[in-house]
């Protein structure tokens, strides 16, 4: 291509050099590049006669910051702005792609008055920023907001999370990057479990634009919880909250890589797109789901609920914790030999049935439909008393069509409302039985039960690849016993990729929820949320839509 058509391609009428200037870089004087700015790009052009310069055109999307500056050489009336980009390059030796940093550095010294020429890189280095600010705005349009600028950020580190290598991360990537994006940030290396979340609970929260994690989705699960302790939850959950992957447990900082749209990354790559990310500083709402068990208080989760082989594998391959994110892999071949059957009863409110929006609930009712398989008609119920649910039975059998009714089994929810954070509307207490318009599951012996809202459940296991963050969507889904250990292998592989739904796998199902009960009757076992170990019993389950509020893409 001639450097014309080139020029015509990225310099156009819609998107015009804005500001031009001649320099040369900090490291050869001698050799001149014309730099041209225009809304979309930065575009650099190294002057020379034959052979023409290479085009250099960096897209501002990809630029996390710029700043001017003076070296301490007084005698050198010089003064510079340098631009830090991370744009997707092709990785080395593979077919994906992953950010990688690129920094341009130029040298002003047309005029002999220092002040001048600093005044000049100021100049630049605000255009810089205020574009590629613009760009991201264009760019993603609806329901996002940007942190503010100056930003004061707090960065909890867990320096023993996943191989130990959190700190070390941070010196080698993070510093750097949020001091390039002008972020000012405090870093607070946690001391010992629970300790970011008293810190939380218990913190000014005004000191404070943003509150971000790096370590695995433990340490974000302490924040959130610390937040919704507080008796300003209202307010503190929605300080924007950010993650950076350091642990071994990656899996919000996996799916918000992945609803960026960027190709599959893992360990520090993913961490540079995390990085990325944060620095850019979008924010966007994010589904909490609250969880009640029989005797704990009601806890706050953001990503996954797990019984049987999920939370199983998750508790024992901490033993192999050194091996990193692949900790899963090792813990998923290990229970794959010694597969177990888990019993239980499953209970959920499918997405369909759910009418908590329509107007109906507004005055105390609840709209009901006959369908075949009626809402209200429950093979069984989840309690031994079904008192409740026959009455809902037999009146809703006695008319077959659309009935809006008031409900029977409305939930008395005087005990949940007593808890901190939000009330929930879907659930009754787990001392009765469920809403008569769940649904009830038939089988009893599970091989897994997992609820994701989130699309990753670690760093290279996307378990629900049509999750958003803030959908109001649980995804359930169950692995009923009788599969084989070759099938149950198999769906774990296709998960790498989240084929596992299309593998037509007769024991696993997946449906979409609002909210979800589980009785297990095992009498030993392991629950988790977020890969953190519950109270074992009863649990249940509801949605929050949009509750959160996190630095994504
Ligand atoms: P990983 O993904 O490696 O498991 P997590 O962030 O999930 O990393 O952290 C694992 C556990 O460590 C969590 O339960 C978290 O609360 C706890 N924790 C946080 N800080 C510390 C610390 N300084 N020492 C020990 N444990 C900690
Ligand atoms: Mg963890």
């Amino acid at each position: 291509m001639d450097q014309r058509t080139a020029e015509a391609d990225l310099i156009t009428d819609s998107n015009p050099v804005t500001l031009h200037g001649e320099f040369t870089l900090t490291n050869n004087q001698k050799v001149r590049y014309s730099v041209n700015l225009t809304e979309k790009d930065l575009i650099v052009q190294r002057f020379a006669s034959a052979p023409i310069g290479r085009k250099v055109v960096l897209s501002l999307r990809d630029c996390v910051g710029c700043r001017a500056y003076r070296e301490d050489d007084n005698a050198d009336p010089a003064a510079y702005f340098a631009a830090y980009f991370y744009p997707l390059k092709r990785r080395w030796m593979s077919s994906g792609v992953s950010r990688q940093r690129v920094e341009q550095c130029f040298r002003l010294a047309a005029l002999q008055d220092p002040c001048a020429n600093l005044e000049e890189a100021e100049k630049w280095a605000r255009a810089v920023r205020e574009r590629s600010a613009r760009q991201q705005h264009l760019g993603d349009g609806v329901l996002q907001s940007k942190l503010s600028r100056p930003c004061r950020m707090m960065l909890l580190v867990n320096p023993q999370s996943g191989k130990g290598q959190a700190l070390t991360l941070y010196n080698s990537h993070i510093q750097r990057m949020l001091n390039e994006a002008g972020i000012i940030h405090t870093l607070i290396i946690t001391e010992r479990q629970n300790h970011a979340r008293e810190l939380v609970r218990e913190a000014d929260l005004s000191q404070w634009d943003a509150l971000v994690i790096m370590s695995g989705d433990g340490l974000l699960y302490e924040v959130i919880n610390g937040l919704l302790e507080r008796s300003d939850w209202e307010e503190a959950i929605r300080t924007p909250l950010g993650i950076l992957p350091g642990g071994s447990g990656n899996a919000l900082a996996a799916s918000i890589h992945y609803y960026s749209g960027a190709s599959p990354a893992f360990g520090e790559e993913l961490l540079v797109s995390c990085g990325f990310l944060l620095c850019k500083g979008l924010v966007s709402q994010m589904d909490l789901i609250s969880i009640h068990l029989s005797s704990s208080p009601r806890l706050f989760s953001f990503l996954s609920l797990a019984w049987g082989f999920v939370a199983d594998v998750d508790i024992e391959s901490e033993k192999y914790r050194h091996v990193g994110a692949a900790r899963f892999t090792v813990g998923t071949l290990v229970r794959l030999a010694s597969l177990r059957i888990y019993k239980g009863k499953l209970a959920y409110l499918p997405i369909s049935k759910d009418h908590s929006n329509k107007e109906g609930l507004q005055n105390g009712m609840t709209v009901c439909c006959n369908s075949q398989r009626s809402s209200l008609s429950p093979v069984s119920t989840l309690s031994k008393d079904s008192s409740c649910h026959n009455t809902f039975h037999n009146s809703c059998h006695s008319n077959n069509s659309l009935k809006v009714r008031r409900t029977v089994s409305t939930p008395s929810r005087s005990a949940i409302k007593s808890l901190p954070g939000p009330a929930d509307s879907l659930l009754s207490p787990l001392s009765e039985p469920v809403p008569g318009n769940w649904v009830v599951v038939q089988e009893e012996e599970f091989v897994l039960m997992l609820a994701m809202y989130q699309s990753h459940l670690a760093e290279d296991l996307l378990a629900a690849p049509d999750a958003s963050l803030d959908d109001g969507v649980i995804h359930l889904f169950y692995v009923k016993a009788g599969i084989s250990r070759t099938a149950l292998l198999r769906l774990f592989l296709a998960m790498e990729k989240g084929a596992h739904l299309a593998t037509n796998c007769q024991h696993l199902v997946h449906t979409k929820v609002r909210a979800l009960r589980l009785e297990p009757h095992s009498p030993k076992g392991m629950i988790t949320v977020d890969g953190e170990v519950v109270e074992y019993g009863p649990v249940q389950a509801e949605v929050h839509k949009g509750l959160s509020r996190l630095i994504s893409g």
